[in-house]
Parts: C-alpha cells; sequence; structure tokens
C-alpha cells in the first residue's frame, strides 16, 4: 500500500530533471502521473519510463502530454486530458521552469518576459485549472518550484523575481484554497545536478564536474543536490502527513540560504 495509491498527480516540466525525479518518486508510491512537457514525445517516452505498480486500484497507467504552461488553452486542454485519461486529478507539481540569466544592463525584455511566463504564468495557469477539480472534490495538493535565488543571485533578476513571485503566490493559495481541502506548498531548491545547472556550467565554460564540486564547497553539507532530494521532500509535503502545513516555502538546499 502506498501513500500515493488512487491519486493522480500532475507534474508539469517532467521530462527530465528535477520533474522526472518528482514523477518517479510518485510512481514509486502508488500514483498514476501525468507528465507535462514541452514536447509530446519527450513527455511520452519520460512517462513509458515510470515504475508501474498494482496498489489498491489495480494497475496504475502514467501519460505524457505535450503542454506548454505558459499558453492558457493548452493548459485547459492538458489538465481536461489529463482527468479523462487517469480519471482525476489530486497532486498538482509546478515544476516546469527555464533560465534567461544575463545582468541587468544586458538582460532583454523577452529574457523577462519568457521566464515570467514560463514561473509565474504557468504555475498560475495551471493551478487555475486544476483548483476547479479540486474545489469540487474538496481535495487537492499543490506543490510549486521556488529556488534559492528566490534571495537574489546575480546575473537572475528575472529568475529570482519569478521565484519569489512563486512564493507569494504560494501563500496567497494556501489561504484562498485551504477552506476547501486544498494544501499548497513550495520547495525552494539549491544546487540540484540536472540538465539545468549543466547548462549554467556551459555558460560559464567550466567544466560541468568542476562546477559541481565548487558548488557543493559552498554549502554546509558539502555536497550538491539530487532530483531525489527533491522528490522525498515533494512527497512528504503531498501527502496527507502534511495536510496542517500550507502556504510554506521548505528550502531544500544542503544549508546553502544559512550563509
Ligand atoms: P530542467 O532539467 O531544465 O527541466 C525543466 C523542464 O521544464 C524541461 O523538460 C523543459 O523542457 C520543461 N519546460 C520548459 N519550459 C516549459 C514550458 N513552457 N512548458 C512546459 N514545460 C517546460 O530543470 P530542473 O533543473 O529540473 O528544474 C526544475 C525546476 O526546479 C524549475 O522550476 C527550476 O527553476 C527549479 N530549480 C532548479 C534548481 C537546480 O539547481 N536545478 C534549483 C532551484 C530551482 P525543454 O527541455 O523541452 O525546454
Amino acid at each position: 500500500m502506498g501513500r500515493y495509491d488512487g491519486r493522480v498527480v500532475v507534474v508539469t516540466g517532467a521530462a527530465q530533471g528535477i520533474g522526472f525525479g518528482c514523477a518517479t518518486r510518485f510512481a514509486e508510491e502508488g500514483a498514476s502521473v501525468a507528465i507535462l512537457d514541452l514536447d509530446e514525445a519527450n513527455a511520452a517516452a519520460a512517462a513509458a519510463k515510470l515504475p508501474v505498480s498494482t496498489g489498491s486500484t489495480g494497475k496504475v497507467a502514467h501519460v505524457g502530454v505535450g503542454c506548454d504552461v505558459s499558453d492558457g488553452a493548452a493548459v485547459d486542454a492538458a489538465v481536461a486530458r489529463v482527468v479523462d485519461e487517469l480519471g482525476g486529478i489530486h497532486v498538482l507539481v509546478n515544476n516546469a521552469g527555464i533560465t534567461r540569466d544575463n545582468l541587468l544592463f544586458k538582460m532583454t525584455e523577452d529574457d523577462w518576459d519568457l521566464v515570467m511566463n514560463v514561473h509565474l504564468r504557468g504555475a498560475f495557469l495551471m493551478t487555475k485549472a486544476a483548483q476547479k477539480h479540486f474545489v469540487e472534490q474538496k481535495y487537492g495538493k499543490i506543490l510549486n518550484l521556488s529556488s534559492v535565488s528566490a534571495l537574489g543571485n546575480r546575473g537572475q533578476a528575472n529568475y529570482s523575481a519569478a521565484k519569489m513571485g512563486v512564493q507569494g503566490l504560494t501563500r496567497t493559495l494556501g489561504i484562498e484554497l485551504g477552506p476547501f481541502g486544498i494544501n499548497a506548498n513550495a520547495i525552494a531548491p539549491g544546487f540540484i545536478a540536472t540538465e539545468m545547472t549543466d547548462a549554467t556550467a556551459a555558460r560559464l565554460k567550466m567544466d560541468v564536474e568542476e562546477f559541481r564540486q565548487l558548488n557543493a564547497e559552498a554549502n554546509p553539507v558539502k555536497r550538491v543536490g539530487f532530483p531525489e532530494d527533491i522528490a522525498a521532500a515533494a512527497a512528504f509535503l503531498c501527502s496527507d502527513e502534511a495536510s496542517y502545513i500550507t502556504g510554506q516555502t521548505l528550502y531544500v538546499d544542503g544549508g546553502a540560504k544559512l550563509g
């Protein structure tokens, strides 16, 4: 009996990285998982790699859906498809994200808009589409991905503003949706080894291992994080054991923000 038997979990941007790590953990704990990502083929290939468990509800299916989370019509269609194909929606993880780093004086309007649209508009649209079902069934869990960069990070004016915005959104969702049996929380990861941080290494013209080592040394636990570290916290925050926790942001960063 898994904690997520009979639950349908939607994870955005889950074809790789943290999202795929979370999707895998939810699937291991019995959930039916919908992987949403920009490219339908990538999403479907990732969904096909998820473990299939046989919980109390029998064989558990997963699905991969192509969806740009910043496109309202695509979001509504994706959520409707998930409900139709997997039989409902109980947990939403707003994980899709991008970076367009640059110092402020070089940052273009497009760099700003793109980052805001994926992180903030995307979380807003996905949550709005899911909450209809959550309110109706008086049950739902929302998890938003923030970042330690929310506290400020050189070269990331757009990203840090979006990630602090995610924390404000999370607090407000906690207030508005709590009376309907819905919890909303956020995780703010520190450095997690994924394609996103590998791309940052490439941009800085650094070797990936050297970049990871540098970031490992910069925090108290002296290692970088992995998608599994975020997935473990996600599986707790979206579970019924965490039903008295809402509106919170949990930093999962090896102590990086302690200074
Ligand atoms: P990642 O490896 O780059 O994965 C992000 C995924 O999101 C990719 O599959 C990407 O698809 C997808 N995506 C991008 N734009 C999208 C859109 N408009 N609609 C749907 N999907 C979209 O990133 P990650 O490192 O796993 O990060 C996941 C989340 O954690 C992000 O919100 C990120 O900001 C946050 N975070 C990461 C770290 C870290 O150190 N890695 C730290 C703090 C916070 P494509 O590949 O096709 O573009």
